[in-house]
């Protein structure tokens, strides 16, 4: 076995993820024949279209299987481009776009193609596992902007000019966000634009679960403010939320030509392409893909209002309703355990599995996920309520 002084530093300082780790926890307990309720999992739990399956079955057939551009095919940038014009107002040309292996890989190689050694990246708290250790992985330092649950865990103008430094090159925005489901407005968007562009520093605005936002809130993206932060931003989506293709690993980004071309350098010596097969249907979900988002979103509310009534009813239990995304973070520090804890516990003893705060910057918090049908999220809070009866 190796010894673990070979490895380099930069694996040293990083944890695995959290979220992986327990989903798949759960999912193993699940095989061995206990009857564990999944409150974890970050992905849909809807099947991936048929008509996408389709498409990539047919691009196999017809043999669609070699390498394709670096940062993909024409034919899908074109789709990207739209897409972008047509939900988020903004206009990327297929230069200013890379496809990737998945949003989490957009994100690692803006990162990559950005910061030096020493340099700082703002990241509100809570924040996305996967943030933090990718900025950890590029030599960089990772400076949180601290939020409030009163505000729906989102950071102030004067929360973020206090955390500015001299270093400070990049902002990570995620709106709808991951873990609170918090969506920043217009004119708090506006803003942050103001201060970003004053003090010269780069966005990466995360724009993963834009489709799946509720009732009256409104997706706005950041970049299509004003040419100034249009100029500083990289725009991040991807397949994965969208259109229940997380399997499928495409993500995509728009960003200045410079940066994407850095990108796109990046991954030519690293991944390459991402899969032939997964980018049409990708084209096929991008093309034909409303109807399903439109149902998709609908079931979503649905489950997010049933969550919220059972929460409600739960005592020791309290949370931020979520404006979009599928996850609510609940505050636990009344039960007088940490998240950790409060997690094993709950999934020893009542069998529901969710994922403990301190992955995402709180160890007083748990992110419970409602990507499952009404019929298991009842099972599940039956349970929860029962067991908080009891501890
Ligand atoms: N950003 C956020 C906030 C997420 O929750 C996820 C989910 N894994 C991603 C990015 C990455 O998504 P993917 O790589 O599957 O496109
Ligand atoms: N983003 C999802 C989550 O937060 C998927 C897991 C991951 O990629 O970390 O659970």
């Amino acid at each position: 076995m190796r010894v673990d002084t070979t490895l380099a530093g930069r694996v040293k300082i990083i944890n695995p993820s959290p979220t992986l780790a327990i989903t798949a926890k759960a999912k193993k307990l699940k095989s061995q024949g206990r009857d564990i309720i999944g409150l974890a999992a970050g992905e849909p739990d809807f099947d991936t279209p048929d008509f996408i399956k389709r498409a990539a079955i047919d691009s196999i057939e017809k043999g669609f299987t070699k390498y394709t551009p670096t940062t993909g095919t024409v034919e899908l940038k074109n789709l990207i481009s739209e897409k972008f014009k047509k939900d988020n107002s903004l206009d990327y040309s297929s230069e200013q776009i890379a496809v990737s292996c998945g949003a989490k890989h957009s994100i690692f190689n803006s990162l990559m193609a950005l910061i030096d050694n020493g340099d700082e990246v703002l990241i509100p708290l809570p924040y996305w596992v996967s943030y933090p250790e990718m900025v950890r992985i590029c030599n960089a330092k990772p400076v949180f902007i601290r939020t409030e649950a009163a505000n729906n865990f989102k950071f102030t103008c004067p929360d973020l000019k206090k955390s500015i430094t001299q270093k400070t090159k990049v902002l990570i925005l995620n709106s709808p966000s991951n873990p609170t489901g918090c969506v920043y407005t217009e004119k708090e968007l506006a803003g942050i634009a103001e201060i970003c562009v004053d003090k010269n520093i780069t966005v990466i605005s995360d724009e993963i679960y834009e489709k799946i936002i509720f009732a009256k809130s409104q997706h706005i993206s950041i970049a299509s403010l004003n040419k100034d932060i249009y100029n500083q931003t990289i725009t991040v989506n991807g397949m994965s939320k969208s259109y229940s293709m997380t399997g499928w690993r495409i993500g995509y980004l728009g960003g200045p030509k410079d940066i994407v071309s850095a990108i796109s350098k990046l991954q030519d010596h690293s991944t390459s392409n991402p899969a032939s097969t997964s980018q049409k249907a990708a084209e096929a979900a991008l093309s034909q893909g409303e109807e399903f988002i439109c149902f998709m979103r609908k079931e979503f509310e649905k489950r997010r209002d049933y969550a919220c009534s059972r929460l409600d009813k739960i005592k020791g239990i309290t949370y931020a309703r979520p404006e979009g995304a599928f996850y609510i973070f609940c505050d636990i520090s009344r039960t007088k355990m940490d998240a950790s804890a409060f997690a094993e516990r709950l999934l020893e003893e009542a069998l529901v599995a969710v994922i403990p705060g301190e992955g995402f910057g709180s160890s007083s918090h748990i992110r419970i996920s409602f990507a499952t049908s009404i019929e298991l999220l009842q099972k599940a809070f039956d349970r929860i309520e029962q067991w908080m009866n009891k501890i």
